[in-house]
């Protein structure tokens, strides 16, 4: 019973403590995690800090100003006449207004009265101690008298001047709290105004998905730091938008390249079905066929897979020292083996050790070859040239074919991407030829450059760094 009392009493004790606890910690937290809150709180700060510099600026110069009126009007007399009466004192009859007179001689012992103990003070700090502490102020100044100097204190009660000089600051401070019920609001609407764009960019971000991928922040209004922001994010959302359609297009056109083999199959699979079990050329045209476009589907595949182990991170480069020579040669060999329709020529000045992956290496120099041979009619030149040119060790494929135009020359090194002139059944390819060589070549710290004239022929050039 007495421990219930006892707990319920320190309740009821305690209750006011908990709620300015409570308050304190959600104002902590608001002062956290919003932003508004901390502008309106330094705000805040400031101004409170500026009405009280304003309470004490304006009593201290109230002060300042009577006391100096005091001076002149009252203190001036008070000195004339004690000076008038010096030394005979035992004559003065003190003022009312006058809490105390000291007289010091030269050597600042006290002469009036004799039996006071006061020092004599003329620098400002214990005038304001005095005025603090006594309330009196003090007043210093210098006689001469009987060829000696004398120095004089007369110390005034100004309980009634300090008493003003604090109504005239509560009087301030008071306006001061009572500007506060205006300054709050504005400044705490203000601020959130000024945050409202964040909260709005936050709401936006939040809903974007591949869906609504084109979604975009309202850069509309004024001009600061924050639609700055606004501005670069919606940038950067323009190529990540780019990005993802370029991925979305390379899909649907690697899902493209394959449906027609597979649609070429199938038909032939059918045609097989019905007729082939006993038409023997039937039968032949189909396995060719069928052969031909599998070969060309597993190309495709293992060209779309290289480029999304590339795209990954995952492509893995056997590195090593080798002779650059000896892989040139070797391509010589197997192009005079393939090619017997064009005039070729191999011309390599130079020998280097590289450090790379000789089979990549092989595939991409392969590439431009098989180009120049696809895009260079019977007869046509073909010449494959190598030499040291400063930093780099230069492997370059000139052909007399049909050339790019200038439209397509930025974009042959895209994925799936085919010049017009090029796209016939005959030719062949993906389009993914250079986009394989330009990874390999980038993945040696080299460089693919290409020149051409439409109808006249084209020079593709890989450059890569040698050891020696
Ligand atoms: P493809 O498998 O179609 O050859 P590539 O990526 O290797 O794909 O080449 C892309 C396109 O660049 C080709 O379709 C062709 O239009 C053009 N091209 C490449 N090399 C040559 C060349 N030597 N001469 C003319 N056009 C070329």
């Amino acid at each position: 019973m007495m421990k219930t009392i006892l707990k319920t009493l320190l309740n009821i004790i305690l209750y006011p403590f908990r709620i300015v606890w409570k308050v304190l910690v959600s104002l902590l937290k608001r002062f956290k995690f919003s932003i508004a809150f901390k502008i309106s709180a330094s705000y805040f700060f400031l101004y409170i800090f500026i009405i009280v510099i304003v309470a004490a600026i304006t009593s201290a110069g109230y002060l300042i100003n009577e006391i100096h009126k005091f001076e002149v009007e009252v203190i001036s007399e008070d000195v004339e006449e004690i000076i008038s009466i010096f030394p005979n004192m035992d004559n003065y009859v003190k003022d009312d207004r006058i809490s105390s007179v000291e007289i010091y001689d030269s050597s600042l012992n006290t002469v009036y009265p004799t039996n006071s103990f006061e020092r004599y003070a003329d620098n400002i700090i214990v005038v304001a101690e005095k005025l603090i502490s006594r309330q009196e102020y003090i007043y210093s100044s210098v006689f001469y008298y009987n060829n000696s100097d004398y120095y004089m204190n007369l110390s005034y009660s100004v309980k009634g001047m300090l008493k003003d000089a604090l109504w005239i600051s509560m009087l301030v401070l008071a306006s001061g709290a009572i500007g506060m019920f205006f300054f709050v609001p504005i400044v705490s609407r203000t601020s959130y105004k000024l945050i409202g764009p964040i909260k709005n960019m936050t709401e936006i971000t939040r809903t974007i998905t591949v869906n609504n991928i084109n979604t975009r922040l309202d850069i509309k209004g004024t001009e600061d730091e924050l639609k700055e922001l606004s501005q670069t994010f919606n940038e950067m959302m323009d190529r990540i938008e780019e990005g993802y359609k370029t991925q979305q297009q390379f899909v649907s056109d690697a899902s493209h390249e394959l449906r027609t083999p597979i649609a070429v199959i199938k038909g032939y699979v059918n045609m097989l079905d019905r007729w082939g079990k006993n038409d023997k050329a039937v039968l032949e045209e189909s396995i060719t066929a069928i052969k031909n476009e599998t070969d060309s589907m597993q190309d495709l595949i293992e060209k779309l897979l290289f480029i999304a182990r590339s795209d990954k991170s995952t492509l893995m480069y056997n590195k090593e020292d080798f002779k650059i020579s000896i892989m040139l040669n070797e391509i010589e060999k197997e192009t005079k083996m393939i090619d017997t329709k064009h005039k070729l020529y191999f011309k390599f000045y130079d020998d280097a050790t590289i450090y790379g992956d000789p089979k990549r290496i092989k595939q991409a120099i392969r590439i431009l070859i098989d180009n120049a041979m696809k895009f260079t009619p019977q007869d046509g030149y073909i010449m494959v040239s190598a030499y040291m040119q400063q930093d780099y060790y230069v492997i370059k494929v000139e052909d007399t074919g049909i050339g790019i135009e200038k439209k397509d020359l930025e974009k042959i090194f895209e994925r799936l991407y085919r010049a017009e002139q090029s796209r016939s059944k005959e030719i062949g390819g993906h389009g993914l030829g250079l986009s394989i060589a330009k990874i390999i070549v980038l993945g040696h710290k080299g460089k693919i450059r290409v020149k051409s004239t439409p109808g006249k022929g084209s020079e593709f050039s890989i450059l890569l760094p040698y050891i020696t």
